[in-house]
Parts: structure tokens; C-alpha cells; sequence
């Protein structure tokens, strides 16, 4: 496993696990200790996921049982958009806290690009600096939204976590970020599953090199160019495979031919399509 240093100094893994549309609480408290006992030390939340309260539990567990300490693991959550603006957000910043049962997480984002990002912003500087968020960062963020908001704001964000993975490359917006000292962050780094990535013959000829599946040569090609990863499995067995591809290096012509399989658009979400940013700006997660 290797880390990758924030703007702040800060040291994230590369490799960590995400827990969206795992809305049960007990399924999702084993995947987290589970992925957690396979080694895993990122852990990737949402105040909109539902299971921030599961996370924390699963966290507890874990540090009970010996397996971490709390400095070793590396907790992120997100703001939704119905807690944008200063007062919303300060509240909710607390809220998430509670919830996951912390003093602090390790990193803290804005989940979407639309509302009060300003107003929410200076309620997660202010958190930041009281050590409470250990680094802040944005999720959605287009090359055009991340440029407004790194030229205004006062504390620009250290990740942009957005879908990336090889039929979506987005090797434009991985540049962009560099140019503000923003790490990308792969959410969606096994395309959900779509594209018939598991089985593509592509990747999963590249893997027979190595000895490895289509799933762990498409998180290597990511982790590999310097984005962050965080696959989803409710499967101990997947989550062991997903974690093991820290033994081996893609060849450049075998990053090549990965980054050929850009489509150049999602398969998953439209974020310019209007109905999905009114079904976003709508959607709410408490009263
Ligand atoms: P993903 O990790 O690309 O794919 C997850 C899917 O792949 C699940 O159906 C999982 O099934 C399956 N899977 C995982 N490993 C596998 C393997 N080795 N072989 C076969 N199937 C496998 O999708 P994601 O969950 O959407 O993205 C990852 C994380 O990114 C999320 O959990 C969340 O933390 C974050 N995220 C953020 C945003 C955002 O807007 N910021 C959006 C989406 C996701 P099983 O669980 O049944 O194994």
C-alpha cells in the first residue's frame, strides 16, 4: 500500500474502501470491520450514504479488537446539499461527527457542485482550522467549478473525488487539479460494475500476465497514475482481491492500453443533464 501527501502534509492512502448503497446498518458495520481486517485504512462515508452511524460502530469494533488504532485510519465523509450554507453546514459538520462517533475526521467534502458551496466553504475552513476536519476537499467538481472555486475561495480544497475509472478517464480534469495541488479521487473506480469491466477482455488479458483479475488491473491503472481508489464490495473475498494489487506494476504499455478504453463520457451520471442536478438540488435527507 502506498500514501499520497496532501497539500497540507497530510499522508492519505492511496487504496481505501467506500460504503455507498450500503444502507444496512449491520451489513454495513461487517464490510467496514471486514475490509478494515483486510487491510484497508481509508474508509469513504456520506452523510447521504445513511451509514455514518455503522461506520463509527464498525470503527469502534475494530479498534476494540486490536486491529487498528484510530491515527491509522484515514475517515472521510461528505456534506450533502441540503446542509449547504454557513449555519446548515456547521451543524451538520458536528452531526457527521456524532454520528461517527469521532473528534475528527481525516477528510471532509463538499458531495456536490451546486447551492451555497461558499456559505458551507467557510463553515469547513472553520472546522478545518479547529482541527476538527484534518483536510477538506470537494466531489463532483468539473475543470470550470473547481477553477471558480480555487480562484475565491481562501483555503483551497486538497481532493476532488470524481468518477474515474478506465471507460471514464477524465485525464484533463486529473491535470487541472494538479495546477491547484488538489489530489484526484476515484469514486466509481470499478464502474459500478458497468461496461462488462469484470469480464472485459482487455483487462482481464493484461491480467493474465500478472496473475491478475480485470477488477484489480483496472484499480492498479488508477492507483498507479496517482488517483486515489475506493471500491465497494459487501464480499470479504472481493475485498481481499481489490486490496491485493500493491505487488506489481502495470508496464507503460500496459497503462496504455488501459487509458485506450476511454469512452471520454459516463455511463453512470450526467452532472450537466438538468434533471439530475434538480434531482440532486431536491433531495433530502432529513426534515
Ligand atoms: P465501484 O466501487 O466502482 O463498484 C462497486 C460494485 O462492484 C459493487 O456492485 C460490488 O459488488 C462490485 N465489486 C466490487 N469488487 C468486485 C470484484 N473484485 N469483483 C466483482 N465485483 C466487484 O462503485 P461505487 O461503490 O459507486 O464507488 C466506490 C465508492 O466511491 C462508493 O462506495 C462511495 O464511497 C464513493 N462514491 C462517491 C460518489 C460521489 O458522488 N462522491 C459517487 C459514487 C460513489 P458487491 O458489493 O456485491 O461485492
Amino acid at each position: 500500500m502506498e500514501n499520497i501527501t496532501l497539500r497540507n502534509g497530510l499522508e492519505m492512502p492511496l487504496e481505501g474502501f467506500g460504503v455507498f448503497q450500503v444502507p444496512d446498518p449491520e451489513v454495513c458495520k461487517q464490510a467496514v470491520y471486514d475490509a478494515i481486517k483486510v487491510g484497508n485504512r481509508l474508509i469513504d462515508t456520506a452523510a447521504v450514504y445513511m451509514n455514518e452511524e455503522a461506520v463509527g460502530n464498525a470503527v469502534k469494533a475494530a479498534i476494540a479488537d486490536g486491529l487498528v488504532k484510530r491515527e491509522d485510519l484515514f475517515i472521510v465523509t461528505k456534506l450533502w446539499v441540503q446542509d449547504y450554507g454557513y449555519e446548515a453546514a456547521k451543524a451538520a459538520i458536528e452531526t457527521s461527527l456524532e454520528k461517527l462517533q469521532m473528534d475528527y475526521v481525516d477528510g471532509y467534502l463538499l458531495h456536490q457542485p451546486y447551492g451555497d458551496v461558499y456559505g458551507a466553504w467557510k463553515a469547513v475552513e472553520e472546522a478545518y482550522k479547529a482541527g476538527k476536519l484534518k483536510s477538506i476537499g470537494v466531489a463532483n467538481f468539473s475543470i470550470g467549478k473547481l477553477t471558480e472555486f480555487c480562484e475565491l475561495v481562501d483555503e483551497k480544497p486538497m481532493i476532488n473525488q470524481i468518477e474515474l475509472h478506465p471507460f471514464f478517464a477524465q485525464y484533463d480534469a486529473i491535470e487541472h487539479m494538479k495546477e491547484y495541488g488538489c489530489v484526484p479521487m476515484a469514486w466509481g473506480p470499478l464502474a459500478e460494475g458497468k461496461h462488462g469491466i469484470f469480464t472485459h477482455p482487455v483487462l482481464t488479458e493484461i491480467g493474465q500476465k500478472y496473475g491478475k483479475t480485470a477488477a484489480q488491473i483496472a484499480l492498479k491503472w488508477n492507483a498507479q497514475r496517482g488517483v486515489v481508489i475506493i471500491p465497494k464490495s459487501v464480499h470479504m473475498e472481493r475485498m481481499q482481491q481489490n486490496i491485493d494489487i500493491w505487488d506489481f506494476t502495470l508496464t507503460d504499455e500496459d497503462m496504455k492500453k488501459v487509458d485506450a478504453l476511454d469512452l471520454g463520457h459516463s455511463e453512470i451520471i450526467d452532472h450537466n443533464n438538468p434533471g439530475v442536478v434538480k434531482f440532486i438540488l431536491g433531495s433530502k435527507i432529513h426534515d
